[in-house]
């Protein structure tokens, strides 16, 4: 059948997803298409989301923020990475920081060199060679030195904790400045075409008819077109991602602001911290076949930095992804197209990506089956490629402690995942798979962290003499902790650059 030329636009809920699609496309599509965004007040937000990984900086450089003032509206504060504590075995902790390890080599990689001398017993940890885990050792951090390519301080690299109302709120205001109309009602109903199963409008409480020829559902965990409209189905991940529900609770600032996230290994899951200028996030992610919410409410509660500012909320999910990101002429993107679970903060990166894929195959003048079918496969790496990730840490346990980690420990994983560790148990290998989001220092630091522990190293290190390696590797570690001197905390650099305004509480 003849297809009308796409003209509007439908973007159905007004969480992070939802705006931050429709600033993406309110930027990305020039005012040349209509842009509706229909949200309801009656239902919220999920209301949690805060801590993220470096790629949202591309995204905000797209939109042409400016760092400054949208730390400032959101609360923000800056993130080199993420603290692991009791993951491997009680009592350990390691950082996985963002960036370079040392230096870029070109075959033989530089923690090669580092793990020659180390296993020797003649380097100290990795932490001493990673700018931004140096950094965050200290609670130091000043942005990438632009000027200083050659130095670590040209090497920093951040991502931000924010407030996720607030910066649904920001994305808002940057969208409809750009044209996107927000209609505030609740969907009813969907009227689909009889002739190829197209969604035609949305309906609102009252009737009000919302028409478009693309929908983008971003309504969160009930998939309200996705699947509620088109039942596309769901692949389930939770005999990997065994969690499945998590305790939100905000408290009261600690006096010093840390510049990463930490997540802290409970029994049944795991506990985040995610340091903001006006408040502390926390919540308890856990399994409810070995947890019962009170249990983990209690936990939670118990290990707070400070006073708590609300009622501990729970939030029940299932780890997976829709078994079609794109279906006829819908696509879903953030919690509606799939979850996986906070560990290493990559949900509001899948919504990029969910963004940036779109735009790359926006449909002009009718839906191709084999755009469709490409958005899809590229959406599904994404998806996968960071499930792995976030599986590793479940896997790579030591602990006996409890029967959740005991499932954790012999489950079976991925075959990509399995051949991963098993080239890095061999000789400290890791490669990058296409364009797989974490990359080898992600993977390395996170693997050796929980003790993953290679038999050897690459042989072509030996190439190089003894002494040329140990005086390379001391100049790198010396030059990292003169560079780590000279930076602020982050509370200073915060207070210096982009306070926010005090919040009533
Ligand atoms: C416990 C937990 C912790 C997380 N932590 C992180 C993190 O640290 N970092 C990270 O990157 N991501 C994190 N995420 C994921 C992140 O929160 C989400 O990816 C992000 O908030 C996007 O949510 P959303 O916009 O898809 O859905 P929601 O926030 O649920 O928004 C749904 C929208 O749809 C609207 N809606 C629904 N039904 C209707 C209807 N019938 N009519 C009209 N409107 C409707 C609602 O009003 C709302 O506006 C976390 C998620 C969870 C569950």
């Amino acid at each position: 059948m003849e297809q009308k030329k796409l003209k509007d636009v439908v973007i159905v809920g007004g969480g992070t997803a939802g705006w931050m699609t429709a600033a993406g496309l309110a930027n990305g599509l020039k005012g040349k298409y209509n842009i509706t965004l229909v949200e309801s007040d009656l239902i919220a937000t999920i209301g949690v989301g805060e801590a993220t990984i470096p790629s949202i900086r591309r995204f905000n450089d797209i939109l042409g923020i400016d760092e400054t003032e949208f730390i400032r509206a959101t609360q923000g504060t800056f993130k080199l990475g993420i603290e692991f504590v009791n993951w491997g075995r009680l009592g350990d902790r390691y950082i996985h920081g963002f960036g370079v390890i040392g230096q870029e080599t070109w075959t033989v990689d530089f923690y090669q060199y580092w793990l020659k001398q180390h296993l020797a017993g003649k380097a100290p940890g990795l932490d001493h060679y990673s700018i931004n885990t140096a950094a965050c050792l200290q609670n130091k951090f000043i942005p990438t030195q632009r000027d200083m390519p050659n130095s670590p301080l040209g090497q920093i690299v951040h991502a931000y904790h924010f407030d996720a109302g607030l910066y649904a709120k920001y994305l808002r205001k940057y969208a409809e400045a750009r044209g996107v109309a927000r209609v505030e009602g609740k969907i009813e109903d969907v009227v689909v075409r009889d002739a190829d199963g197209h969604i035609e409008a949305v309906v609102l409480e009252g009737g009000r008819k919302v028409a478009g020829e693309l929908f983008i559902d971003c309504s969160g965990f009930r998939g309200l077109l996705i699947e509620g409209t088109l039942k596309t189905g769901y692949e389930d991940w939770s005999h990997w991602l065994p969690c499945d529900t998590a305790i939100a609770v905000p408290c009261a600032s600690a006096p010093e602001l840390t510049p990463y996230t930490r997540s802290t290994a409970r029994s049944a899951g795991w506990q985040w911290r995610i340091p903001l200028q006006h408040r502390i996030g926390n919540g308890h992610v856990f399994c409810s076949k070995f947890m019962s919410e009170d249990e983990a409410t209690a936990i939670l509660l118990q290990n707070l930095d400070g006073e708590p500012l609300a009622e501990p909320r729970p939030v029940r999910f299932k780890t997976g992804k829709r078994k079609q990101a794109w279906n006829k002429n819908c696509i879903s993107i953030g919690l509606s197209g799939g979850f996986i679970e906070p560990l290493e903060s990559t949900s509001i990166h899948l919504i990029q990506e969910g963004i940036a894929h779109l735009l790359s195959h926006f449909p002009s003048a009718g839906f191709e089956q084999a755009d469709i079918n490409q958005y899809n496969r590229m959406m599904n790496d994404e998806y996968v490629w960071a499930r792995d990730f976030v599986i590793l840490h479940y896997k790579a346990m030591e602990r006996t402690d409890s029967p959740f980690w005991k499932y954790c420990r012999e489950m079976e994983i991925p075959e990509l995942l399995q051949h991963k560790i098993d080239l890095f148990r061999s000789n400290g290998r890791v490669f990058r798979e296409g364009n797989e989001l974490f990359a080898k220092p992600s993977w390395v630091q996170v693997m050796w962290g929980q003790r993953i522990r290679p038999q050897s190293y690459n042989p072509l290190v030996d190439l190089i003499g003894e002494e040329e390696i140990q005086g390379y590797l001391d100049e790198v570690e010396g030059v990292i902790k003169e560079c780590v001197k000279v930076m602020p905390t982050l509370s200073a650099y915060v207070q210096a650059n982009c306070a926010a305004d005090k919040m009533p509480m």
